[in-house]
């Protein structure tokens, strides 16, 4: 039954080696599982591109920059098969960590520029654990496309820069984002959240759209990110990390609407750690 489980490297590359010799197209979905529907968007766009299709499970330790976070990271493997199989990838990869990062690994990714302001400020070494990652499951998997989550905007930028800078032959494909009834963006996260602030957790998509319609319209970006801010914290937020337009092509910041842009949001909520984008268009 499909998908195959696989957990090792020399396994991975012999499928693949037969998969390339019949001129199979090959797909990879990364995550790090706790899957839910924004992650099966993406494997059923995978499976409808590709002729194969692997979808790789690896909660990797180099991309959290505090240790509680990793420990505390859910865990539903058995869930997360049978999801799968409702779609039918082809393999499941999932390496362990000392297969990934054997004793004496010494080599980091790091991608700059794109990196720098927002997630990368505040999760310190978060997107060199991704580049790094990410670069060996491309070039383990040899897949031709990759496709990743516009929910984690400044990361689809980053890994797709890595692989165009050192030439990996793979296309990477950004999907929307997928949301619950009230707008809230699906995460592995959201189960962190108590019942009373799942209820107040769509104050953010609310205000970030707010926020996107009212400068899409000509208004003020510093002002309306700052009422949406507010808006955000008056809601029971703990704090809002960033809120910022950037540029959705290059992520340079943005103080006036004059190319597509992207408002991009992190802010906790009793101890979860929440983020979510939506594209911002000047009007023609
Ligand atoms: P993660 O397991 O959180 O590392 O996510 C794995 C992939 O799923 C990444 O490419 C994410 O951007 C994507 N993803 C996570 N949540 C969503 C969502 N709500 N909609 C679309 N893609 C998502």
């Amino acid at each position: 039954m499909k998908p195959e489980v696989i957990r090792t490297l020399r396994d991975l590359r012999n499928e693949v080696a037969r998969w390339k010799k019949d001129g199979r197209t090959i797909g990879v979905v990364p995550t790090m599982g706790a899957l839910h529907e924004g992650h099966l968007s993406l494997v059923r766009r995978a499976v409808a591109d590709c002729d194969r299709v692997i979808v790789t499970l690896f909660v990797n330790p180099k991309q959290f920059n505090d240790n509680k976070d990793l420990a505390s990271y859910p865990r539903t493997e058995d869930e997360d098969r049978k999801l799968l199989a409702t779609i039918g990838p082809d393999v499941l990869y999932m390496p362990g960590v000392e297969d990934m990062y054997p004793e004496g690994f010494a080599t980091t990714v790091s991608v700059s520029r794109l990196t720098e302001g927002m997630c990368g400020d505040f999760r310190p070494g978060h997107f060199d654990g991704v580049a790094t990652v990410v670069c060996k499951l491309f070039l383990q998997t040899g897949a031709d496309r990759a496709f990743f989550g516009e929910k984690d905007y400044q990361q689809l930028m980053v890994v797709r820069r890595m692989a165009r800078d050192i030439d990996i032959p793979i296309e990477v494909i950004g999907c929307p984002t997928i949301r619950e009834k009230d707008g809230l963006a699906m995460s592995s996260r959201n189960i962190g959240l108590s019942a009373e602030e799942r209820e107040r957790a769509n104050a953010l998509p609310n205000a970030l759209r707010g926020a996107a319609e009212a400068i899409a319209k000509g208004g003020n970006p510093t002002s309306e990110i700052g009422t949406a801010r507010r808006t955000i914290e008056d809601a029971g937020y703990d704090s809002v990390e960033y809120l910022e337009l950037r540029g959705a092509d290059d992520l340079a910041p943005m103080t006036k609407l004059d190319r597509p842009a992207r408002l991009l949001v992190a802010a906790w909520l009793g101890g979860v750690r929440l983020i979510d984008n939506v594209p911002v268009a000047p009007a023609r």
